[in-house]
């Protein structure tokens, strides 16, 4: 028995219990959001509001929900791109975290005090480390904090998260679903490992860091060899290179990709016209069409939609003998609970 796409775009847990649907059996399951998720539908759009070495923050929107993905920038710059978007920060519905370094954080200690009933969502070390140096985010009282690979629901998106390999302590990488439409959210990481792949492979758009210019990077007098290695270690950043190769894999594994948006770009050792062609000429076969997109660190982009996964034909029954040819494996995630904890204010936790 095959599960047709339920509203959410899934198949197919949300509509029978595990143990009598049969895909779900061997632990193969396809991601599904819990029976109480609602998908309301409605245009789903991200939003970089500053990507750089210098501070990192996008907003992601559908009709219902406003999420901050990190908060890298400043206070006051978080607060004018939101503004010029019609967004104050007490109306965002998470703040979610990648990682805790000051690039992607640097603006919540101040905007806590604004957005006291915004839950922030992050893993448990990434909590720690941020709640260490901070009275006000001691004091908050709204901490989502998740285990690395759960997936949770807010309002109607459904975030799915990831570990990636980087210097942090506990950094992750995030796909978002809305409807059919899914949305990968990749920086700061050193390679692109095979989870990463896996997760993002269903992203029709992709938010990918393309750091630096290996050439560039070399050629650079003023990082000591020590600060070379880090970012070009398999803990460090994602190169033009490396960021094309991520792209040219997805595309020859079927990817449905129709933008990829670059981001975290070195101010010293990357050029966006130098970031755009490597991913057009390197990205393979069909990233002529692809769109490609520089982020900026000094302004906002455009608010991107996007766009919904093409509808999967249902297999057809075949005749007996026939080659299995031309059947497309619908998305496979291991489905675990979300495992979402609210920390007080003395960092017990209770479900
Ligand atoms: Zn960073
Ligand atoms: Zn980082």
């Amino acid at each position: 028995m095959w599960h047709l796409p339920s509203p959410a775009g899934w198949c197919p847990g949300d509509t029978l219990p595990l143990a009598t649907c049969e895909r779900c059996v061997g632990g193969e399951l396809l991601f599904a959001p819990r029976p109480d998720f609602r998908f309301i539908g409605g245009v789903f759009t991200l939003t970089v509001l500053g990507s750089g070495s210098a501070g990192n923050c996008a907003l992601v929107t559908t009709d219902h929900c406003r999420i901050l993905v990190d908060a890298g920038l400043s206070a006051r710059q978080t607060n004018e791109r939101l503004a010029a978007l019609g967004v104050a920060p007490e109306q965002l519905d998470g703040v979610l975290l990648t990682h805790e370094h000051g690039d992607h954080s640097r603006a919540l200690d101040v905007l806590c005090r604004r957005f006291r009933d915004v839950p922030i969502y992050c893993n448990a070390l990434t909590a720690e480390i941020l709640r260490r140096d901070s009275e006000c985010l001691k004091k908050h009282l709204h901490w989502r904090v998740f285990t690395t690979g759960t997936d949770f629901e807010i309002k109607d998106v459904a975030v799915q998260t990831f570990a990636v390999p980087h210097d942090a302590v506990e950094p992750v990488g995030y796909m978002f679903h809305h409807g059919r439409a899914a949305l990968g959210y990749l920086t700061d990481l050193g390679f692109a490992t095979k989870l990463v792949h896996e997760r993002v492979r269903h992203a029709t758009t992709l938010l990918i860091e393309t750091n630096h210019d290996t050439a560039l990077l070399n050629a650079d007098t003023k990082r000591p060899w020590s600060v070379k290695q880090r970012i070009t270690s398999r803990h460090g950043h994602l190169s033009n290179e490396a960021a094309a190769a991520v792209v040219a894999q997805l595309l020859a594994g079927g990817a449905k990709l129709r933008r990829a948006v670059l981001g975290h770009l070195s101010r010293d050792c990357n050029r966006p016209e130098l970031a755009i062609e490597t991913v057009r000429t390197q990205g393979g076969e069909g990233a002529a069409e692809l769109e490609i997109i520089v982020a900026s660190q000094n302004e906002s982009s455009a608010r991107y939609v996007v766009e919904e996964r093409p509808v999967e034909p249902a297999p057809v029954p075949e005749p007996e003998n026939a080659g299995r040819v031309g059947e497309e494996t619908p998305p496979r995630v291991v489905r675990r609970r979300s495992d979402l904890l609210q920390l007080d204010l003395f960092g017990a936790s209770r479900s």
